[in-house]
């Protein structure tokens, strides 16, 4: 289908399995700079039942036979062929009022995020279908009954209902960690730009890479939906605080406790340091700062900065820098090159953010924009939704209201002074929870202390300086790798955080039984479980022939002195604990000269290696080292090697192998505990 920007078309959803057109003609959904029609948008007729039980069925059992690795190769070939039609999504992107600029953040920021999802997953997730949660907890003296915590996907559909003012992003960073997990999604963009959406879905969809029913769109209301939730579903919702606080308490959503996930209304903060003067870097950091996340999506980005909260002593100043700075803002359609900012989302969304202005000023008086008569480089005034960048200033911030509980989701902030840090965090805090705030300083004592007070209200932090302003990828952007939600207000739910974003989709259980069977349930060998000593070195089997469990115990080694001088002088490590018997002896931990630790290793290393080329292609690291017991002169030491987890590399010719390493002494206790991770061929080459 060849999809036109400057063609009024209807959508369509995309469920159980094909392309479907509302029943009714559809709501106009109107270009935000010129008023002119680019869709309609209606779901009528859709059977909402059938929609989830066709993800749970359909595509739910395709997800979970995929290890987490096939899952992010899939997510990878996704963002390769999404950005390679990228142009396509950027041409249609500025009917939604988005200069180039906005529209990156939005288009490729969200295939970023799958591509970011899908380089986590094959780095940091195992080859396999569970993740494992902790460590093992022993609960019985003889080892025969143990535990462990287990993640497993849920079996149900993560319905995503999106905000209308990032209709790529939006989808793309909540579908990422949820396909990672194994779950099927149902993704509802906001009507007003869902047509950027159902594009982006069509090019998905094309492409073939995801499973049937892995992804299913609504375009338009989504019914009944909501009345069909089932306690493996799960719900995220981004939008106002009271749409969310509808869907939070729906019936369906309460009775079944579904998982709910949302993102609302957020008075972020950015604080300006004590320290931070006019002529100081950190202070015209802040202006530019303050600027940007006025005027990018013109205001429309949940973290963008409401409320400026910055030293009296300063607040004439950076009222004059930032008036300057938004003064030169050039407003217009974003369809001109010239363009800086863009209107707003739509006409009825101006006329919300002016209303949400009336609101502020019972607070607050207006120091820089005209609400009311934008200045308009390019386009019609009156077609578009242009408006002018507003900054208030509200001179009694804590005796005042509105300025922490009103968001006009627009080019709108609001100065506010304080004198001590002190009165700085207490400001912050007033917006009851936040999904990020940022603290420009060089001076230690005051990061330390505003970050500390900030932290328990917020979802991020950001501290802009100096030293990382080139650097810096500044407050407003919500990174793949860390946590995006705040507490509070700002919705109590999270998104994105790496693996903490895939685990929300996945059901923790301790799991408790014998070793041996919570070794074949988990794929890694615990302690206590079977072991199998067939008499072959594990070195010498390749990933084919290796099994979990497989053992070898090796020959033993006296530790003498000799070998403790030489290495020490070997290495340069002449630490008085391995050279000098009365300072060693006067140490609390130990009875006379020790062993080096690395030493201890050195020797273990060269117990348990089997020295010929063979299917072992290389040590790449040890996890978890601890010496737990001194080793003297004339300590004996072996060695335990057990084969704990097999990890194969999709699309490679190896993978990884992990190896419980149990030193002992002769009295049989552990002087040295590890994981050697090692690289094995999968076939004897
Ligand atoms: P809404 O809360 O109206 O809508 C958000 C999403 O919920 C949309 O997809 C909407 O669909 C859907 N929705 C609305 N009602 C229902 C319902 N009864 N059942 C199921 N889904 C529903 O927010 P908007 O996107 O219109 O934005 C309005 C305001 O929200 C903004 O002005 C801003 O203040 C705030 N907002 C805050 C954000 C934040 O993270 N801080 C992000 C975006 C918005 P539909 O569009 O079809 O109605």
């Amino acid at each position: 289908m060849n999809v036109m920007a400057n063609r009024p078309r209807r959508l369509e959803s995309y469920v159980c399995g094909r392309w479907v057109a509302g029943a009714k003609d559809g709501v106009p959904l109107l270009d935000a700079a010129t008023g002119a029609p680019v869709a309609f948008i209606d779901s009528t007729g859709i059977d909402f039942k059938a929609v989830l039980a066709y993800g749970r069925e359909k595509a739910g059992p395709a997800l979970r036979r995929l290890s987490f690795h096939e899952r992010a190769a899939m997510l990878k070939a996704l963002g390769q062929a999404l950005m390679e039609r990228k142009e396509e999504f950027y041409a249609l992107s500025t009917a939604t009022g988005a200069t180039r600029a906005d529209s990156w953040i939005d288009i490729e920021g969200g295939i970023g995020t799958l591509l970011s999802y899908a380089s986590k997953g094959r780095r940091e997730l195992p080859n396999t279908r569970v993740l494992l949660d902790g460590e093992v907890e022993t609960l019985s003296k003889d080892g025969s009954f143990s535990a462990r915590h287990i993640l497993s996907p849920l079996q149900g559909v993560a319905v995503h209902i999106n905000a209308f003012n990032f209709p790529c992003w939006g989808m793309l960073e909540k579908i990422a960690p949820t396909l990672l997990a194994g779950v099927p999604t149902v993704v509802k963009p906001a009507s007003q730009t869902a047509y950027l959406t159902e594009l982006m879905v069509r090019r998905i969809v094309e492409t073939g890479i995801l499973p049937e029913g892995a992804l299913q769109l609504v375009c338009g209301s989504v019914g009944d939906l909501l009345d069909h939730v089932e306690g493996q579903d799960a719900v995220t919702f981004t939008g106002s605080a009271a749409t969310g606080r509808k869907l939070k308490t729906h019936r369906a959503i309460v009775d079944n406790s579904v998982r709910f996930t949302m993102e609302a209304d957020s008075l972020n903060a950015a604080v300006l340091g004590l320290d931070a003067a006019p002529g100081t870097e950190e202070f015209d950091l802040f202006v530019r700062e303050v600027a940007r996340e006025m005027t990018a999506k013109a205001g429309q980005k949940c973290t963008a900065i409401r409320r400026v909260i910055a030293p009296r002593s300063c607040s004439e100043a950076l009222i004059a820098g930032l008036r300057d700075r938004l003064g030169k803002t050039a407003i217009g359609n974003p369809a001109d090159e010239a363009v800086r900012m863009g209107p707003l989302a739509s006409l009825d969304q101006r006329e919300e953010v002016r209303a949400r202005i009336r609101d502020l000023s019972a607070d607050a008086e207006i120091v820089a924009g005209d609400p009311d008569n934008p200045s308009v480089v390019s386009g019609d005034a009156m077609a578009g939704a242009f408006l002018n960048p507003v900054l208030l200033y509200c001179d009694r911030p804590a005796a005042a209201r509105a300025v922490h509980d009103v968001e006009a989701f627009g080019p709108v902030s609001t100065v506010m002074p304080y004198d001590t840090a002190e009165e700085a965090v207490d400001l912050a805090r007033r917006g009851k929870g936040s999904l990020v705030a940022s603290v420009f300083t060089n001076d230690p004592g005051f990061a330390e202390e505003v970050v500390l007070g900030l932290a328990p209200f917020h979802g991020r932090v950001m501290i802009g300086n100096r030293a990382s302003a080139k650097s810096s990828t500044g407050h407003g952007s919500p990174l793949p790798v860390l946590v995006h939600g705040g507490p509070g207000r700002a919705g109590g739910g999270e998104e994105l955080g790496g693996m903490r974003g895939v685990k929300h989709y996945m059901q923790r259980t301790a799991v408790q039984g014998a070793p041996t069977l919570l070794s074949a349930v988990t794929g890694r060998w615990v302690p206590g479980a079977e072991v199998r000593l067939d008499g072959e070195h594990p070195f010498r089997k390749s990933l084919a022939e290796l099994r979990i469990g497989d053992q070898l115990v090796t020959a033993t080694r006296t530790v003498t002195l000799e070998d403790i001088e030489h290495f020490a002088h070997f290495t340069g490590d002449t630490f008085y604990a391995h050279m000098d018997e009365a300072a060693a002896k006067a140490n609390p931990f130990f009875d006379g000269r020790v062993a080096h630790g690395y030493l201890i290793v050195s020797f273990a290393a060269g117990l348990f290696v089997d020295p010929a080329p063979g299917p072992v292609l290389a040590n790449y690291g040890v996890d978890n080292l601890r010496f737990l017991t001194p080793v003297n002169p004339g300590d004996t030491l072996g060695v335990t090697l057990t084969c704990k987890e097999i990890n194969p590399r999709a699309n490679a010719e190896h993978g990884e192998v992990r190896w419980d390493c149990n030193v002992t002494n002769q009295h049989g206790a552990t002087v040295a505990q590890y994981d050697v991770l090692t690289m094995v061929a999968k076939t004897k080459g």
